[in-house]
């Protein structure tokens, strides 16, 4: 089939003049200029069509939506906005689009519409950008683990653990004792109880990337991750992708030095490939925050923001230090925080975390050393037995983007940990095996791709840095 992207016909421009592209109508202006759009750029291309050379009955078909194959020579334009244009010689139609049903018609969009419309909301500019982005940073997420000598592993969707003990769990059982599910034939139905075991669906990989990373050293899992709050905040997916590096003979300070290359590395990544998508999504930002208050607006555009970040170190700092920013902070010039931080060892909200970001460091901060009895009961205890070699990496606009520690290797010290917490020893029996034989210092995180995907295209709702959002509101398709 000869056929080219209209990202190569624009780009690899003369000697081509006979193409022939494929794509969806953006728009039909006087039934004479066609924009089609494949996906493989931003740019439509402009398609000029002499009407007296065409059937009525065809053109009536060509409506915004519809599928096209277009056939004509590569001329340069002599309108505005592009360079070169397709004087039309033959028009297959794949497909109609009726322009009365229609959903996506060349207007804005408001958000909440086009959620709705998550199986046509990719053929709007903002979210092919968004996308190209989101697979870009897929990419690049493989490639500096390969490029790092990790090795990727595929951790189990369906589990019996709980990893952060958190009780955040779709159960994929009912495990009903007294009213098992039954099938017609009265066997117990394991459709709808998992072979009679108690399972769910993953909260994390990072128990079973353990278990790889003490015999393959560095790995690292990259797959869905489920989470049961039914919260409706800006930054929380039922359905989300995480990121779950392992590394044995990492400690906690290699562990952030790591996290932090590599989301340098990641961003670095689209900077240089995704140049026509972030300044496209740069300004569409830029639109947006012009309708703010001047003291709501974002002190950088996103461009300058990924390269911020990319190449300035993130502060780092113990707990213990930001509470103290915290208690001698007026972040409202006259009064200091709501929930004032007095008590050493409260967990901070994310009021807290963003006036460190965004207002006290001014760049991406990492915090460390947390107060145990806030954390998992996998990290590993510091030598004055109140901390833990935990770590947060918080980014400007999103709160929380990865969750850290060092793991706790010590097996009588795991075991007080798992005892104190009420969970039964045997249920972590091959957890603790690993303690057991051959233990050593080892060290991870867990960072959520969607909010990276946020991050790197300023967008405001993670909903809509998701093909298919899972909310409370979203699962029909
Ligand atoms: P938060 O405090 O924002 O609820 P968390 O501390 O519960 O996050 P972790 O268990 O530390 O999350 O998970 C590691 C990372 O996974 C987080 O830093 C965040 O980037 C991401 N993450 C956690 N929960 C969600 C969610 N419901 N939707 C999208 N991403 C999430
Ligand atoms: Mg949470
Ligand atoms: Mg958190
Ligand atoms: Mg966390």
């Amino acid at each position: 089939m000869q056929h080219s992207s209209i990202k190569a016909v624009l780009t690899n421009t003369p000697p081509l003049t006979e193409v022939t592209v494929n794509g969806w109508v953006r728009s039909f202006r006087s039934n004479r200029f066609i924009a089609l759009n494949d996906g493989s750029t931003l740019n439509n291309i402009q398609c000029v069509v002499d009407f007296e050379n065409f059937e009525e009955a065809l053109l009536k078909q060509v409506t915004v939506g519809s599928a096209l194959r277009i056939t004509g020579t590569l001329i340069e334009s002599q309108g505005r906005g592009q360079k070169f244009e397709v004087q039309v010689t033959d028009i297959f139609v794949h497909g109609s689009a009726d322009p009365d049903t229609y959903p996506i018609q060349p207007k804005k969009h408001s958000m909440e519409f086009l959620r709705e419309n998550a199986h046509l909301r990719i053929r709007t500019n903002t979210f092919s950008a968004i996308m190209r982005v989101r697979s870009a940073l897929s990419f690049a997420v493989h490639q500096y683990f390969r490029e790092n000598g990790f090795n990727y592993v595929h951790t189990p969707i369906i589990t019996g653990s709980d990893a952060e003990g958190a009780g955040e769990m779709f159960r994929v059982s009912t495990l009903d004792a007294i009213a098992p599910p039954k099938t017609e034939t009265g066997d117990i139905d394991y459709k709808q109880d998992f072979f009679g075991k108690e399972t769910n669906l993953t909260v994390s990989g990072q128990l079973e990337a353990e278990t790889y990373a003490m015999a393959l050293g560095k790995v690292y899992t990259f797959g869905p991750t489920f989470r049961a709050e039914n919260s409706n905040t800006s930054r929380h997916l039922a359905e989300f992708w995480m990121i779950e590096p392992e590394m044995a003979f990492y400690n906690l300070d290699d562990n952030m030095d790591l996290a932090e290359d590599f989301i340098k590395s990641v961003i670095g990544y689209i900077l240089e490939h995704c140049q026509e998508d972030l300044e496209f999504l740069d300004k569409r930002l830029l639109d947006e925050e012009k309708n703010k208050p001047q003291a709501e607006r974002s002190p950088m555009a996103l461009i300058e923001k990924l390269k911020f970040v990319s190449e300035n170190n993130f502060k780092r700092v113990s707990y213990t230090e930001a509470i103290d920013i915290l208690r001698n902070s007026k972040p409202n010039k006259k009064k200091k925080f709501q929930f004032p931080i007095d008590e050493w060892g409260a967990d901070l909200q994310s009021e807290h975390e963003r006036y460190l970001v965004e207002k006290h460091f001014k760049c991406p901060v990492i915090l460390f050393d947390y107060p145990a009895n806030i954390k998992a009961f996998y990290m590993r205890l510091n030598e004055d037995g109140k901390t833990v070699r935990a770590m947060d990496i918080l980014f400007p606009g999103i709160g929380e983007i990865v969750g850290g520690s060092q793991r706790e290797e010590r097996l009588d010290v795991l075991k007080e940990k798992i005892k104190a917490l009420d969970i039964d020893e045997k249920e972590l029996w091959w957890y603790l095996d690993l303690r057991k034989f051959g233990t050593a210092v080892h060290s991870g995180f867990g960072l959520g791709f969607e909010r990276l995907v946020l991050f790197a295209t300023g967008m405001g709702n993670i909903r809509d840095v998701i093909p298919f959002p899972r909310t409370p509101q979203n699962a029909e398709f």
